[in-house]
Order: structure tokens, then C-alpha cells, then sequence
């Protein structure tokens, strides 16, 4: 593997990773706050095939793609490896994040099947408890995490609930 390309597999990876953050923290203090205007269009029944908020999916795409054409028309050297590989994450990601969260969750693709792979349908039913609470999780893939991290601090004892038994007496 040549170093060029070693930069930017790892940058790509890196940048997928840390867009989830970065997304989770636009959708929850900004987009749930200063431009809930458009975001609430996402949290109300959807009106013809288009919401408001699909404006705000469309904000990473220039930078992602002026950053790709970085990477491939910049003069050679690291910077333009890194570019090239944080364009790219950035684009997997948002190519995840439509399949899975527009497509899977808000069935707005045919992407259903996508629910067999075990850890998306758990990613999928995190993400309603976004949209019945208006609360965390704000992010999509760690949402699991974070549904359970909420349900461990609410009950301590972190078993599993159950009716109590008469020897609990
Ligand atoms: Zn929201
Ligand atoms: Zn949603």
C-alpha cells in the first residue's frame, strides 16, 4: 500500500466517524434549536415527497465534493490525501445516513431488507425514540448506545424488568 493511499483509507475512515458526532451535534443543538423552524418539518407528517428539512442534508455535499476534487486536482502531497479521504468519508456518510435513516427508518427508499442486518434495525428503532421523545439520541449509528446508556441510568439495577416474584419479599 503506497503511502498516498494509506492517508487517505484512514483519513475517510476517521472523517465517517467523525461526522457521526458532528451530526449528532448539529441535529441536536442547532437544528432542535435555532433552526427548528426547517427541522420541524421532519417531526411533522410529511406533505408530498419533499420535507423542508431535506435542505439541511444538502449542506455537506459542496464542501465533501470541493474537497474530492481537491484530492484529485491538488498538487501531490499529504494535504491533498487528506482532502480526498475526508471528502470521501464524509460522502460514505452521507450516503449511510440516507439509506439508513431516510430510507430504513423513514421508508422513503425500498430499502427495508436493510432491517435483516440486526445492528441497522436496532439503529432504526433508536431513532423513533428521537421522534416520539424530541430527545436524545440526536446522532444514528451510536444511537443504540446511547438509547441504552439512557435506560441503564434510569434503572440502575439494569436487569432486565420483570414482575416482581413473591421471594423479592
Ligand atoms: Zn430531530
Ligand atoms: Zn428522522
Amino acid at each position: 500500500m503506497t503511502l498516498s493511499l494509506a492517508i487517505w483509507v484512514v483519513t475517510a475512515l476517521a472523517a465517517f466517524a467523525a461526522m457521526e458526532g458532528w451530526a449528532a451535534l448539529l441535529h441536536g443543538k442547532v437544528w432542535h434549536r435555532a433552526l427548528w423552524s426547517v427541522h420541524r418539518s421532519h417531526h411533522e407528517k410529511r406533505r408530498g415527497a419533499l420535507e423542508r428539512n431535506d435542505a439541511l442534508s444538502l449542506l455537506h455535499a459542496p464542501v465533501a465534493t470541493g474537497l474530492i476534487l481537491h484530492g484529485c486536482a491538488g498538487a501531490p502531497g499529504p494535504l491533498r490525501d487528506v482532502a480526498f479521504g475526508v471528502g470521501l468519508g464524509m460522502t460514505a456518510f452521507g450516503v449511510a445516513y440516507v439509506l439508513v435513516h431516510d430510507g430504513l427508518v423513514h421508508r422513503r427508499l425500498p430499502v427495508s431488507g436493510l432491517a435483516r442486518i440486526p445492528y441497522l434495525a436496532r439503529v432504526r428503532d433508536a431513532h423513533r425514540v428521537h421522534h416520539s421523545t424530541g430527545g436524545p439520541p440526536f446522532g444514528l449509528f451510536l444511537g443504540p448506545l446511547v438509547v441504552r446508556r439512557a435506560a441503564r441510568l434510569s434503572d440502575p439495577g439494569g436487569a432486565p424488568s420483570r414482575a416482581p416474584l413473591p421471594s423479592d419479599r
